[in-house]
């Protein structure tokens, strides 16, 4: 059902299954805010629908359900299947990692009464988006002792929030004639976190005074920050959005809404021929580099652990266990925003509304570096999607030479497999406040089941 509207599809009973998942997937990004998070929520979901940790594994046969997980950022769950691991496996891999601000390593000062965090953005923001609005800290204080203490400040109503203050219109006259990139700089998303000094110290009060309850609190210090990961997000839970309640809005949309629906598409497929997955990586906001990106040899490392638990290991198995296997790069699209017409060419754009959205290629200025996915695999995915009835387009990221971007699709093709884009087209990417429409949210699930059960 290619390019046209997956609503018509919906009649009242089914209409109760679709918005039902979708109140599941509000729930997982109101409560999974970094990629940490994200892979606790997974396993949770995983052990519930009776996935073992891989590590437990003395053996592997068809019908066993695993997980792997990577340093608490990265997570593979698998189903093996009847056919040996060598035919290939058919696999979802989203990342999970979002756009936001993180806290550099010396970040505690004070200035002019106030106590600030100082910060470096993570990801591609177009940084006014993300003043005078509520953010919320989450991350890890990692002590000398080994020891970690969980941070998570602003999204319990109790909570306080924190933020990053802009001008007033009446004194910014200068300011306004700023470009837009410089509007609002990377030194200035600076945290405002407290300014209430502590009575008796003279130098930094207000600072002292945070530094005491964090103490209080946490059990930490200042120097402690040096091995900590703290991100800043926007505060506040995933909401319906629109007067008729059919889109979600919410942070981390990119690509967290790929990431649920190719995890839950893995859960609720039974045993199929060949051995399923779905893998969420980090970092793929900054080019998937990193020992929990898509770069990493985890995946291929877990690939071969999989082998080793189910016949007699060689490297030659693993190479053909990859080479065969199939994956869709599950990662979200930039819809259509009819506000700003000019940077699509409508005929090959992503519209909300409209289903799951393959990208056959991404980047820029002539394909560079992109994964150009191979006609043949695109045809039988046109013909999978078309006998289940699933809702698909296929789009670009913007007009010729507008723009670009990447994903890990290239990555994973590079050991010979077939590999295409295949996500949810989102309104805002990259904004604390994304949009998708719930139709979508919901057709990309049953896409990537059919999938599983086809590849
Ligand atoms: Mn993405
Ligand atoms: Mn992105």
């Amino acid at each position: 059902m290619y390019q046209e509207y997956a609503w018509k599809k919906y009649k009242e009973a089914s209409l109760d299954k679709l918005t039902e998942f979708n109140e599941g997937y509000k729930n997982f990004i109101t409560k999974c805010k970094t990629e940490r998070l994200c892979v606790k929520e997974s396993v949770e979901l995983c052990e519930k629908a009776g996935f073992k940790n891989l590590d437990s594994m003395k053996e592997l046969k068809p019908g066993d359900r695993v997980y792997a997980v990577n340093k608490n950022k990265n997570i593979a769950a698998f189903v093996i299947g009847d056919e040996p691991l060598t035919n290939g496996v058919a696999i979802l891999g989203a990342h999970i990692d979002s756009p936001r601000i993180d806290l550099k390593q010396n970040p505690l000062y004070e200035n002019d009464t106030l106590v600030y965090l100082d910060t470096h953005y993570y990801g591609g923001i177009i940084k006014y988006q993300w003043v005078t609005i509520p953010l919320a800290l989450y991350g890890v204080v990692v002590k000398k002792d080994g020891t970690s203490v969980s941070i998570a400040i602003g999204d319990d109503p109790k909570d306080p929030v924190v933020g990053i203050t802009d001008l007033l219109p009446h004194l910014a006259a200068e300011k306004m004639q700023k470009t837009a990139a410089k509007v609002i700089e990377g030194e200035g998303l600076d945290i405002l976190i407290g300014s209430m000094p502590l009575e008796g110290e003279e130098k930094d009060p207000s600072k002292q005074a945070i530094l005491k309850l964090l103490n209080e609190k946490y059990g930490i210090t200042e120097e402690d920050f040096v091995s900590a990961e703290i991100e800043i997000v926007p505060a506040g839970a995933a909401r319906d959005f629109g007067l008729d309640r059919s889109m979600v809005a919410g942070y981390g949309h990119d690509d967290r809404v790929c990431a649920y629906t190719s995890l839950m598409a893995l859960l609720d497929t039974p045993k199929c021929k060949k051995t399923t997955c779905a893998v969420l990586v980090d970092k793929e906001e900054i080019g998937s580099v990193g020992a929990t990106g898509a770069s990493s040899v985890w995946f291929e490392n877990t690939l071969a652990e999989l082998i080793n638990l189910r016949e007699p290991y060689s490297d030659l198995k693993l190479r053909k266990s990859l080479t065969n296997s199939v994956m869709l790069s599950s990662d979200v699209s930039a819809a259509v925003d009819p506000l700003y017409p000019s940077v699509n060419e409508r005929r090959n754009s992503a519209f909300l509304g409209k289903g799951i959205c393959f990208n056959k290629y991404t980047g820029s200025r002539g394909k560079s570096g992109c994964n150009d996915a191979q006609p043949e695999f695109i045809a039988k995915l046109r013909a999978m999607m078309d006998e289940n009835e699933i809702h698909y387009q296929t789009s670009e990221l913007g007009k010729v030479d507008q723009g670009g971007g990447g994903t890990i699709a290239y990555i994973l093709a590079k050991y010979n497999m077939n590999v295409i884009d295949a996500g949810v087209p989102v309104l805002s990417m990259h904004a604390p406040m994304e949009i998708v429409s719930k139709v979508d949210v919901y057709e990309a699930y049953l896409a990537y089941k059919t999938f599983l059960q086809n590849a």
